[in-house]
């Protein structure tokens, strides 16, 4: 039986899974997919997530395959447009998710996790003791079977939609907002640079990322109402708004599609607990962020430490299985609660025409404060 089975095998729960083995726990990763695959995201590395990477592994390989990204552009109605570097000679990196989830995954392997691919979590096995419920296992469907393992804690680290995190009542999805991310690879983009872009118009924004080959990443946030028969062709609408925008059309005027246009959504997720006994979440599943700060990866990875820190605390003994996810709970907001309550201030800004004007007004004005905003949005 393994100590900790882990549901997802993306960054946080790659990521968990390694410090949780090298520190001597048996590990068991369930991962849905199999490696190599696509992930829609907008493929940047913040110099945050940079820097966790960095603690526990040799980061080497992962700067091989990837860019430079020594900051951020961001753009707004009317011409406005701000650049900020990180500074400090701090910088991140623009990567494909299918590059970077396949290395992390392999680290796992190599700390001694072993990784089940082609297999998805379904649900959790629980275990009842006077009238009080503790999670004890998983069951798994793959290759045609459907099986339950046990371990003495579980991680769910299955992503924004977690099917553990709504399937325990831990999470939901809100009435609003209504948001989709539409995103998709090109070459011939024109007028890149070594940042990352963000153009935030009113009522949606588009992220640009420079990727390694000559790729480019673009990724549309866009608001639509239940049943908008405009998403049933994202690529349409993707090529619309790419289009339309005075700023981006040019320079996307002689591009050519690289591969499919993928959709995800509604984004948002309201994240209500972040476990129950026996039971704690890490990554997207414990709190999905709107991704317009571009650092997503970095709190999932720092959620993860945190995630396998307290699960370390629990097998040795030092905490109470029943308390692990308060523990957790309390760990993460004294870790994010600042960085949250950033990026809720930004996605109202950006959900508001009166806001987006403001915020362009300022950055002409004021675009120290905007260079300072980018710094912080890089967990630098
Ligand atoms: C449009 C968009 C753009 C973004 N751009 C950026 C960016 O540029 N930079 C940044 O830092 N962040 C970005 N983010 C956020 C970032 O993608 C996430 O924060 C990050 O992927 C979270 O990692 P995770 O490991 O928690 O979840 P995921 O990366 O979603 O991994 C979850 C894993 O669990 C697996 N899984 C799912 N269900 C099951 C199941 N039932 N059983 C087993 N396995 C399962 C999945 O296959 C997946 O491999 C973006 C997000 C979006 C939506």
């Amino acid at each position: 039986m393994p100590d900790v089975i882990v549901a997802g095998g993306g960054p946080a729960g790659a990521l968990a899974a390694i410090l949780l083995a090298r520190a001597g726990a048996r590990v068991r990763v369930f991962e849905r997919a199999r490696f190599p695959r696509h992930k829609l995201c907008g493929d940047t590395l913040n110099p945050g997530a940079l820097a966790v990477l960095a603690r526990h592994l040799d980061t080497t390989p992962l700067l091989a395959n990837s860019d430079v990204i020594d900051g951020m552009v961001i753009t707004g109605p009317g011409g406005v447009s701000v650049r900020g570097r990180y500074g400090r000679g701090l910088s991140g990196r623009a990567i494909t998710r299918e590059v970077f989830d396949h290395w992390l995954i392999a680290q796992a392997a190599d700390a001694g996790a072993e990784i089940d691919e082609g297999v998805a979590v379904r649900d959790v096995t629980a275990t009842t003791d006077g009238g009080r419920t503790r999670i004890n296992g998983v069951i798994v469907q793959g290759g045609g079977s459907t099986a339950s393992h046990t371990a003495r804690m579980v991680i769910a680290a299955d992503g924004r939609r977690s099917s553990l995190a709504f399937g325990r009542g831990l999470a939901r999805q809100p009435a609003r907002p209504r948001r989709w991310a539409i995103g998709a690879y090109f070459t011939g983009v024109t007028g890149l640079t070594t940042a990352g872009e963000m153009h935030v118009r009113d009522g949606h924004y588009i992220g640009v990322a420079p990727l390694p080959g000559g790729l480019t990443n673009a990724c549309l946030v866009v608001p639509h109402a239940h049943g908008d028969e405009a998403m049933k062709t994202p690529a349409r609408v993707l090529d619309q708004y790419l289009g339309a925008d005075a700023a981006l059309a040019p320079r996307f005027a002689a591009a050519s599609p690289a591969g499919p246009v993928v959709m995800l959504g509604p984004m948002a997720v309201d994240s209500l607990a972040c476990g129950e006994p026996g039971l704690l979440l890490a990554g997207d599943a414990a709190g999905f962020i709107d991704p317009m700060t571009g650092d997503g990866l970095r709190l999932a990875l720092a959620g993860a430490e945190l995630a396998a820190a307290v699960t370390l605390d629990v097998l040795a003994g030092r905490v109470a299985p029943d308390q692990a996810h308060t523990l957790l709970a309390a760990r993460r907001r004294a870790a994010f609660q600042s960085k949250w309550r950033f990026n809720r201030t930004l996605r109202s800004l950006v959900a508001s025409p009166r806001g987006v004007t403001a915020a362009a007004l300022a950055a002409r004005a004021l675009p120290s404060v905007f260079e300072r905003m980018i710094r912080y949005a890089g967990d630098c």
